[in-house]
């Protein structure tokens, strides 16, 4: 347990599209407690920050005595401008619009707030925590409900005027026209993020009932993303193909953007990817053919390991960066 004295503890907050993470960490990442909720996707403003109040709460209890300093830094799933984290973007949390997160959130949890884009954040911790493996360029990208990237070169995180540097998921896949949650058509998130496959999987199980989705579908009266990849790992060439559509809509664009952006290194975390090895390895083999040649043997790509707290780390790391 920290002593007093240990003034460098603080909390950090993951806010993700239906759940909400706390850690208390020191300064060099090091986990020592955690706390999680759920809470409803289109929940309102004041149930979610009911729901971070309490999941600090619970994460900062210590024994008597005991205190952490509550600086809190959160990591929102969205675009934040100017000092007071206005949000200007959030389509998984659309009742946040136009709040000014700081100030709300500083009144809520009576702590000094910084808030950072999800991705950012996580890229952050990475940076922080696996720097000496991956090097100072990086590409930190969350294959999940949605696609967010962070970058951070020469050990600075990259953030442009709202913090949507990096934004992978939101680069147009050629020749596609989904709508995507931004407003846009044909970006790579309405393609092969979670949600798309997910949509995809059912409109594939609706077109031919008798096909190995179909059957599923029938069986559990809806269909996820996860459920084409497994299907498509079973060698179901229907699922196996939109499996790869989408695993080399996402490489090209990884690959793309390190040919753009230099990084050495390529770090995938998120849930998408696990348990489906088909999926992995359509990513890479379109990653490596889009790379400049001279960069193949140069460039790393791997999966990131223990990642489901990174979020909340890097928001903690970044209230001293
Ligand atoms: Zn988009």
């Amino acid at each position: 347990m920290p002593r007093e004295s240990s003034t460098r503890w603080g909390v950090g907050v993951d806010v993700g599209g239906s759940h909400v993470a706390a850690v208390v960490c020191d300064a060099r990442g090091k986990v020592h407690r955690s706390a999680e909720r759920k809470c409803e996707r289109r929940g309102g403003v004041r149930e979610w920050v009911r729901a971070i109040v309490g999941t600090v709460d619970e994460a900062v209890r210590l024994p008597e005595g005991r205190r952490v300093r509550r600086t809190v830094g959160v990591a929102f799933p969205g675009v934040l401008e100017g000092p007071t984290g206005r949000v200007v973007y959030a389509p998984n949390l659309p009742g946040w619009l136009y709040r000014e997160a700081v100030p709300l959130l500083e009144k809520a949890l009576r702590s000094r707030v910084r808030v950072e884009n999800d991705a950012n954040c996580g890229a952050w911790a990475e940076h922080r925590l696996r720097g000496k493996r991956t090097g100072p360029d990086l590409l930190y990208v969350v294959l999940g409900t949605g696609i967010g990237a962070g970058v951070v070169l020469d050990g600075q995180l990259l953030r442009g005027r709202y913090g949507t540097a990096g934004e992978l998921g939101h680069l147009r896949v050629p020749g596609a026209l989904s709508r995507c949650g931004c407003g846009n058509r044909g970006c790579l998130e309405a393609v092969a993020g979670g949600r798309a496959l997910a949509r995809r999987a059912e409109e594939l199980a609706r077109e031919r009932p008798t096909s190995a989705l179909g059957r599923l579908r029938a069986e559990r009266g809806a269909l996820s993303a996860w459920d084409l990849l497994r299907v498509a790992e079973q060698k179901d060439p229907m699922a196996a193909m939109e499996r790869d559509r989408a695993g080399w809509a996402i490489g090209e664009a990884l690959g793309g953007a390190v040919n753009l952006l230099g990084t050495t290194a390529v770090v995938v975390s998120g849930r998408l990817p696990e348990g489906a090895p088909g999926f992995w390895r359509a990513i890479v083999s379109h990653f490596e053919s889009t790379l400049l040649p001279p960069l193949r043997p140069r460039v790393s790509l791997r999966r990131a390991e223990d990642w489901q707290l990174r979020n909340a780390v890097g928001a903690r790391l970044l209230m001293e960066s």
